[in-house]
């Protein structure tokens, strides 16, 4: 068993007097955020590096300042500048971008540390509320959880939500003997190496039409007018519910996929980003491949199993997966072709997919570790590399 620490997001419905208080909260949380961001733009500007602790020491005199600061609890005050090292901390990785300034328009938040909310077992209550938040527990938290934080968000449509971060012991899950190659597909969302196609884009396509539709609407809506803010709500509503059912169909195939296989194998962000094609550059986006990735990875961590990133790229679409001979070109309209070497039909996703799992397979050893593992897969020739992998 390992233990790990896990989020469970619910949505909550709070009292008016509690959403003037978020209200006031995230405001001050964003007050905080930007002006923390500003002092440390303008210093590293002059070539100085400053810290969490270093902002935090200044905080009670930006109170002393601006006084309608202390109308709030100061935890998500200091936990906005934690974001906001952590978010610089990415940057100097070079994980992320510049950290931006956080805008009113945008989704609020505002993070709660284990000092500033009490939970007895059923109810969550946050500092300076005198009421529990009224919670829609979808799923129960698991037994004797004690939250070590929690992070409130009100998304662009006006629903809010709470993510109570808890520490799990996870059990692995008994070991099976299948494998797995997964690659990005043409015409689903997803192609396995056993042949499968799971995701119809169409599935998307009634949520869209309607998304076209509310677009259209605001468009036509006078500027500023209290029928256009009507119609910019509904938007965000329709982008709320796409972005809901992509995730819930997101948890569910990666939640699959790490059941039935005791390895899995793809290929990285990083190398489906070196497809120059802009096709398959809205299909990245479309499907959430980085979102299916991240999933993947840390559900196999908690249930033991073994995912390989194929770190580098190779041609897996255009390599016959019977004899390996490489083809020169094919294009995105081709769904399927005939290796000219061996004779073999292969339905263009499919191949791809079981060059995945092959190459990840040759690339490590195999173990039922659950870490993730890095495959050092065939280098690609500059040539190789510099062509459009399509
Ligand atoms: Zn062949």
């Amino acid at each position: 068993m390992s233990k790990t620490k896990r989020a469970y997001k619910y949505r909550f419905y709070p009292t008016d007097e509690q959403k003037r208080l978020l209200a006031q909260t995230f405001g001050c949380c964003r007050f905080v955020y930007n002006w923390g961001l500003h002092i440390r733009s303008t210093a590293y500007k002059g070539g100085v590096k400053l810290s969490y602790n270093d902002l935090a020491a200044l905080l009670p005199d930006l109170k002393k300042q601006y006084p309608w600061l202390a109308d709030v609890s100061s935890v998500p005050l200091q936990q906005s500048l934690r974001h906001l090292d952590k978010g610089f901390k990415n940057f100097f990785e070079r994980r992320a971008k510049y950290p931006t300034f956080k805008k009113k328009q945008h989704a609020q938040s505002a993070t709660y540390a284990a000092n500033a909310l009490k939970w007895n077992g059923a109810t969550l209550t946050l500092a300076k509320m005198e009421a529990p938040l009224n919670i829609h527990w979808h799923r129960p938290l698991p037994k004797n959880a004690q939250p070590s934080s929690v992070t409130i968000t009100k998304d662009c449509a006006n629903r809010y939500f709470v993510s109570i971060l808890v520490e799990e012991d996870m059990k692995p899950l008994p070991v099976v003997n299948n494998m797995v190659g997964l690659d990005l597909g043409i015409k689903s969302m997803v192609a396995l190496s056993t042949g499968e196609s799971v995701g119809n884009p169409r599935y998307f396509a009634k949520d869209e039409k309607r998304l076209a539709k509310a677009q259209r609407r605001h468009a036509k809506k006078k500027k500023g007018s209290k029928n256009r803010n009507k119609a910019r709500l509904k938007i965000a509503r329709v982008h709320a519910r796409i972005q809901d059912r992509r995730r819930d169909y997101q948890h569910k195939l990666s939640t699959r996929i790490v059941h039935e296989n005791q390895v899995i194998c793809i290929e990285s962000l990083a190398v489906k980003n070196m497809v120059k094609n802009h096709k398959l550059a809205k299909a990245i986006s479309d499907v959430g491949w980085s979102e299916l990735i991240r999933q993947l990875e840390y559900k196999s961590k908690w249930y033991g199993r073994t995912l390989i990133k194929i770190d580098r790229w190779y041609p897996s679409s255009k390599t016959c997966h019977g004899c390996k001979h490489v083809v020169d070109a094919l294009t995105l309209d081709i769904r399927e072709w005939v290796c000219p070497a061996c004779g073999v039909v292969h339905d263009r996703d499919t191949n791809a997919a079981r060059n995945i799992l092959a190459e990840g397979l040759s690339a490590s050893a195999c173990g039922g570790s659950g870490r993730p593992v890095r495959a050092k897969a065939r280098q690609a020739t500059p040539i190789e590399a510099g062509n459009a992998h399509s």
